[in-house]
């Protein structure tokens, strides 16, 4: 996090769970009334303290902090030309780049500045700077990351994330979404200030929020994430029903999909999977083996829900397939008589370039397999995936006026292609041509 008094910015940036980062020890010396923060879960091998967020550095007009969401599809490239012209980077972020071009650009104003920087790259970004005496948010021209301003409910103070659950914590309240290419400025003399210093783009807002990525209780654009998902579960049905038992969602990401998908097909909802709370993601550890003992630490088959039973079990997405692999397996030797794994998005079959921790287009299982390839691989009875079409039917039906609560099939009316989302990860139609770059050479770090 880093912090500004007006005079001064102040950092504090560590490894672990936030609470256990910042004591409150810290947080009294992060001085000021006003202060950035950022929370980054690791890419396979990133996971140091130098590529922690907010970057933060002094230069000729002063000290600026950036946290960024999002990916740059041209950071390599503009890294390259930076670094022959002399630029030293601390980290492999793609983030530091910016921060390179705001200092060298020639603009008098920060904003000015960030502008000229945010001009130069290409890719998804959501982000928020801090200066002494100002903050800025901005969000790509496509809007492919959410962001969203609010207000606190007492003293009237600006507050900007990606998600706007994190207000409720702090009673504050939602105002708007930063809109694509928009540029806000806050300041003590001012307050806020709009500004559009890039042309319009069509918007490809990433609806693997909606899917997976966001909490259940967001709401994205105006579109509650909780309804999207029980409205993709009802779809699921809908496309692909099966005589069976029972529900069973993988949770937690899968649980308002299996709603949908109960609410539609009339089959009781089980939690017979149940998740321990105290383990992390296992997506997120780096080596295959840890991750197989992650799925079996995180979730708990119900063996006296599940014997004898014919089981449709939801989850949102397969990546590589060993969640499914192991949760089938897990199921069958609990006694389940037939397995049926209904996914709540597409086959994700290209790599995210845009912010989404994926992995290569290599291992991920729906790349180089067929469905029924990948059935047999998870060792299911039946897997289907919900059609992109009705992804996104699911989503606008979503929004308000549009029949949100309506349960049962819904018919294809939508041509997922027009609809202003991205949508790369199934589609392999990536809206920002990514520029693949050699990767710079760097050092390896033995001390975190
Ligand atoms: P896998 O075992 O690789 O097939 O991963 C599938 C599981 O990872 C599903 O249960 C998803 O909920 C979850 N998942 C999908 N995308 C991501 C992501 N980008 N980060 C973390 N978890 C994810």
């Amino acid at each position: 996090m880093v912090s500004t008094d007006g005079q001064q910015l102040y950092m504090h940036r560590g490894m672990g769970h936030v609470i256990d980062v910042f004591t409150p020890d810290h947080l009294e010396k992060l001085k000021g009334d006003a202060a950035i923060g950022h929370v980054r879960y690791s890419t396979a091998g990133g996971s140091h303290l130098k590529n922690a967020q907010p970057i933060a550095v002094d230069y000729a007009r002063g000290s600026i902090a950036i946290g960024h969401n999002g990916n740059l599809t041209n950071a390599d490239a503009l890294r390259e030309k930076l670094e022959a012209r002399g630029s030293i980077f601390q980290s492999v972020a793609d983030t530091e780049v910016i921060v390179h071009l705001i200092a060298m650009s020639t603009q008098r104003l920060v904003e000015d500045r960030v502008a000229d920087a945010l001009g130069r790259v290409r890719g998804a970004y959501s982000l928020l700077c801090l200066t002494e005496k100002k903050m800025i948010a901005a969000r790509d021209p496509m809007g492919v990351r959410p962001l969203c301003i609010g207000r606190t409910k007492d003293g009237g103070a600006w507050v900007v994330a990606s998600e706007a659950t994190s207000f409720d914590l702090i009673d504050a309240k939602l105002e708007r979404e930063v809109e694509p290419g928009e540029m806000i400025v806050i300041d003590r003399k001012h307050g806020l200030r709009s500004v559009k210093p890039f042309p319009p783009a069509p918007p490809k807002k990433c609806i693997f929020e909606y899917v997976y990525f966001a909490r259940p209780d967001s709401v994205i654009d105006g579109v509650s994430v909780y309804e999207a998902r029980k409205n993709m579960g009802r779809a699921l049905f809908g496309q692909a029903p099966v005589e069976a038992d029972m529900v069973v969602p993988v949770p937690d990401s899968g649980v308002p999909a299996t709603i949908g998908y109960a609410e539609a097909s009339k089959l009781p909802f089980e939690m017979a999977l149940v998740r321990s709370h105290y383990v992390g993601r296992t997506f997120i550890e780096p080596q295959q083996s840890i991750r197989h003992f992650g799925v079996k630490l995180k979730l708990n088959p119900v063996s006296e829900a599940l014997r004898g039973k014919r089981v449709v079990v939801v989850d949102d997405s397969i990546v590589r397939g060993t969640t499914s692999r192991k949760i089938v397996s897990m199921l069958r030797a609990a006694g389940a008589a037939e397995i049926h794994m209904r996914i709540s998005s597409p086959p994700t079959a290209w790599p995210c370039y845009y912010g989404v921790d994926t992995p290569t287009r290599a291992e991920l299982i729906a790349s180089n397999h067929t469905l029924d390839e990948i059935r047999q691989y998870i060792t299911a009875d039946s897997l289907e995936y919900l059609s992109l079409d009705n992804l996104v039917e699911s989503v606008n039906r979503s929004r308000p006026g549009n029949g949100a609560s309506k349960a049962g099939h819904l018919p294809v009316v939508s041509d997922a292609k027009d609809e202003g989302y991205c949508h790369a990860c199934w589609s392999g139609e990536y809206p920002i041509r990514f520029v693949p770059h050699p990767r710079a050479r760097q050092m390896r770090l033995l001390d975190s």
